[in-house]
This record gives structure tokens, sequence and C-alpha cells, in this order.
């Protein structure tokens, strides 16, 4: 099987360059071509090498390829991916409040094994980690999306399919080449990892010093709300969760951001929001408000409902009396099946599924 470029490092690619009999400066003006962040030429005016072009296509081949795609009344455009192996992965464009500006959610993993209750990708279960290739091939087709709207893609957060702490190492490999300037182009401020609050992750980034952002998904402010709508509360209580979000945010001198599905009647009360404030408290954090996307019954069987603008409005507001800095994230492209694991859900439910190793369910 051929090797994709969306797997090699500078290092790597300049040494297969050496090894076929071309120079080893090409790897950088190659893969910032392919990462579509300059040109193949590797100095402006001169041609590449004779042979270069035809090398590359007869030793590569991509890791995943866009399948499917969706496009929202709203601008989002949902990706559908399929990897080599036939797995399928999602991948979304969010265009930003700037015409000229974008965000992409890139997906961890193929389908998830953390088992939220609410969550779509959860009841696909858990097929395999992804690579860093695959992870850098949703990049780059979401990079060719917002280049087709007149979109820069500026901040990529890693909150689709799966729980990125999982697979850290794949995603810190697709990070690091998503940060290299002469590579990817973003910054390491522009790319956020989002957990459900998987503290040996947390520690674990803190311990890389790369000074990307973290959010954490905590959606209850107590232990029981939590560890019912998300298996790994019954692991890791609130408190310890905020512990190693506060030992993150300490070493980047940055606030982390907390994220707060409004579930009507489960986590929107009034009361919990007083709880969530006086837990944030000093603490800096923000707190992104999300408005839930209604997937059908969960995994138990329970059937959640967005919460209505007023109780959502009033949860903001106790927040913000409280002196927490609270935003609602906009929902996204709810006519696409915006929400994480939709699209690839329906379409594995209209085929024959995946063509992978075999499924583990959560
Ligand atoms: S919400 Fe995230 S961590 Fe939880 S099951 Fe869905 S993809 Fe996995």
């Amino acid at each position: 099987m051929l090797e994709a470029l969306s797997d090699l490092t500078l290092d790597d690619l300049a040494r297969r360059l050496a090894a076929a009999g071309f120079a080893p400066f090409h790897a950088g003006p190659v893969l910032r071509a392919h990462y579509g962040h300059g040109s193949v030429t590797p100095h402006p005016g001169r041609l590449p090498p004779a042979g270069l072009a035809e090398w590359l296509d007869a030793s590569f081949a991509p890791a995943a390829e866009v399948v499917r795609r969706a496009a929202a009344a709203d601008g989002t455009v949902k990706l559908l991916l399929r990897c080599r192996d036939g797995a399928t992965i999602e991948a979304v464009l969010m265009p930003g409040d700037r015409p000229d500006r974008a965000a992409g959610c890139l997906s961890s993993q193929v389908g998830c094994a953390m088992g939220c209750d609410f969550c779509a990708t959860a009841q696909t279960g858990f097929l395999r980690h992804l690579t860093a290739g695959e992870i850098v091939e949703q990049f780059r087709a979401l990079r060719r999306e917002a280049a087709a709207q007149g979109r820069a893609l500026k901040t990529v957060v890693f909150m689709g399919m799966g729980e990125p702490m999982l697979n850290l190492p794949a995603v810190l490999a697709a990070a690091e080449r998503l940060a290299d300037n002469r590579v990817g182009g973003l910054g390491w401020r522009q790319i956020t990892v989002s957990t459900v609050g998987v503290i040996p992750g947390i520690d674990a980034l803190t311990a890389t010093g790369h000074s990307l952002n973290l959010a954490v998904s905590l959606h209850a402010p107590d232990d029981a709300t939590r560890a019912r709508l998300l298996p790994p509360g019954r692991r890791f209580a609130v408190a310890d969760v905020l512990a190693a979000a506060d030992r993150f945010q300490a070493a980047r001198g940055r606030p982390v951001t907390l994220q707060y599905c409004l579930l009507h009647g489960v986590n929107d009360a009034p009361e919990q929001a007083a709880q969530l404030a006086a837990l944030v408290g000093a603490r800096r954090m923000h707190v992104n408000l999300l408005h839930y996307n209604a997937t059908g019954p969960g995994l138990g069987g329970a059937r959640y409902e967005a919460a209505p603008a007023a109780v959502a409005e009033a949860f903001a507001g106790i927040l913000r009396r409280h002196g927490v800095v609270a935003h609602f994230r906009r929902p996204r492209g709810p006519d696409i099946d915006a929400a994480c694991g939709q699209l690839r859900r329906r379409v594995l439910a209209g085929s024959a599924g995946d063509v992978s190793p075999r499924r583990a369910s959560a």
C-alpha cells in the first residue's frame, strides 16, 4: 500500500526524497503545497525538478478522502471522509463571524468508546484510533472547503468524533504538523483539544508544554448528574477534573473553556447554574453554553431536549451575575445533522457500515 504524505513529517519526506535521488530541501515546498499552505516550487520563479511530480504521484496516496458533503443554510459544511480501510469519519467547517474566516472541527477516533448518553457518535460504538495522517486529511479537506468559500481556516478544535485524550500521540503528531509554520501554517494557539474530562490526558497535555488551548466538556456541576450523562464522570469527579484544568491553566496562563450543553430538565435549572458559578468562581475559566442538537433516544433510552431559549438565557444570566464569563455557542447547521456523529450514523444506517476492524461497543 502506498504511503500517505499526510503521515510524513518534514524529516520523513526529506529522507524519502534523498533515497529517490531528489534534493531533501524539496520536502518543505512539497508539504506546504500538500497542506494548501504554499507552492511546490522551492524558490519563486523556479520550476520544480523534473520527475518530482511524477514521483510524488507514484509514491503516495491520500490517507482519507471526502465521500460526502452536506452544506447547511448557515454556511456550515459537514464532510464525511472515508479512510483506506473503509472506516468513515466526520469533519465540520464552521464559518466565522468575519466573512473571511472559518473554524474547523476534527475527529480523533472512528466512533467513540466514552458512551456519553446524548451523543450520536456514542451510538455507533468505537472502531479504532485515527492516525495522524487521517487527522491531517480532515484539516486539508476543511482548508480546501474554506478556500472555496473565500475563507481562511483560522482555528481547529478536536471536538468531533472520539475522545482526543485517548488518542493523544496521534492528536499531538497531527497538531505539531498543523502548528508548524513550514507545513500547516497554524499557530499552536489556534488549536484546541476538547475532552470529556480524562484527567491523565489533561495532565499529559499540560506536560507537553505546547501552547494550545484546552476545553473541558463539563455538562453538569455535580457528580451524580455528570455520571448519568457521561460515563467518564463516574471515574473522574468534577472537583478532580477542574483541578486538572487548573494545572493546565496555571501552566499556560490562558483560560480553559468549560463546555456546557444545556439539556432541558437535566442540567438547566437555576440551582445548577448557581452551583456551576460557584465552581467556576475565581478560576477565570470561560463557560461555553451549547445548544443541544437532538439526536433521538440516548444510549440508555432517555430522550433529551434543548433548553428553551428563556431557560438558557436565565441560566446564562445567573452565571454572569456571579461574575462568570459565559457565552452561547451559535447552533451550527441544524439542517444537516451537524451534531457530532449524526451524518456518519445516518450513512451507516443506510449502508453496509464501515468496512474495517470489528466494532467494539462502548
Ligand atoms: S460526546 Fe465526545 S466523548 Fe462523549 S461519546 Fe460523543 S464523541 Fe465520545
